[in-house]
């Protein structure tokens, strides 16, 4: 059987490779037989008991062996501030997981030698951006709401900000099912990690835009580049309207073995796809502010 030091690095390269979350463990759980698989564990050890001694009750407790040392090791790293445990995980995201912390997400990339650096472009989840997550999808929709933010830093990166935009991806994403909400497009990583819709400031980040759901939207690469150059914008009803420019554009312009990436979204009363709650999709503020100052009329 591995040691408990071993098992703790196994689940902590296995946080990373789930996202940043595990499902407590319990029998018939995948993750106990992957790890198991790592170590390379036979059948017998797998299925081997232990038995502990009540004397006072005067009875015998058995438990499966494998689940214990997985179980002491999470607790251990639990202790140790690198996960929370599923109980302080349900109250933040209503299921019951550990969930790597920031400290537990830089202890994973150092195991798995992959540069701090990486974790801005990592989608993987911790407490303390699931945090933000929360306080983003949960907060207020006001009709005055403004979609600046003047005390935003625009050049420096402070950690806190870096935790803000790494929440503010997670949970614009998430609230768009993981798809463009102009074109529909959703296609994640062979590895299911990282998806390639990216979550775009209707206000950008360089107008002091802010990092909240009201000022966001989920666009493929092509559309996110197009929407911030003003090819599209949005109506105050969400529907799509392109630039009268794409009629000047050379035929050839655009598109791929026949679909037109800009073209086809200016179909008439062509909606974008947006969150069923009408409490998380964009601002009429923030999209107002875009039609008037980055759409080519
Ligand atoms: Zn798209």
């Amino acid at each position: 059987m591995p040691t408990q030091t071993e098992v703790e690095q196994a689940l902590l390269r296995s946080l990373l490779k789930h996202g940043g979350v595990i499902k407590e463990f319990g029998s018939g759980q995948e993750i106990v037989d992957e790890i198991a698989g790592e170590f390379g564990l036979s059948e017998r050890q797998r299925s081997a008991f232990l038995e502990t001694i009540y004397r006072k009750e005067n009875r015998v407790k058995k438990s499966l062996l494998w689940h214990r040392l997985l179980f002491r090791a999470a607790d251990a790293l639990a202790r140790n501030n690198l996960v929370t445990r599923p109980t302080q995980t349900l109250q933040l995201t209503n299921k019951r997981e550990w969930l790597l912390t920031e400290k537990g997400f830089d202890a994973a990339l150092k195991l798995c030698k992959i540069p701090a650096e990486a974790k801005e472009f990592l989608p993987t989840k911790s407490f303390e951006v699931q945090k933000i997550v929360k306080k983003l999808t949960e907060s207020r929709r006001t009709e005055d709401y403004d979609p600046f933010d003047k005390n935003k830093r625009i050049v420096k990166t402070t950690r806190e900000s870096a935790l803000r935009t790494r929440g503010f991806r997670q949970a614009v994403i998430e609230a768009y099912n993981c798809k463009c909400a102009v074109c529909g497009l959703k296609i994640s990583s062979p590895d299911s990690l990282s998806w390639e819709v990216e979550a775009a400031h209707i206000v950008p980040h360089r107008f002091k835009g802010r990092d909240d759901i009201f000022n966001g939207i989920a666009l493929c690469h092509i559309h996110h580049w197009a929407f911030d150059v003003g090819w599209f914008t949005l109506l105050d009803d969400y529907k799509i309207q392109t630039s009268p420019q794409l009629s000047r554009l050379p035929t050839d312009f655009g598109s791929v073995e026949g679909y037109d990436f800009l073209r086809t979204l200016a179909k008439k009363g062509k909606e974008a796809s947006l969150p069923c709650s009408r409490e998380i999709r964009p601002h009429q503020n923030a999209v107002r502010w875009h039609r008037q100052n980055i759409f080519h009329q």
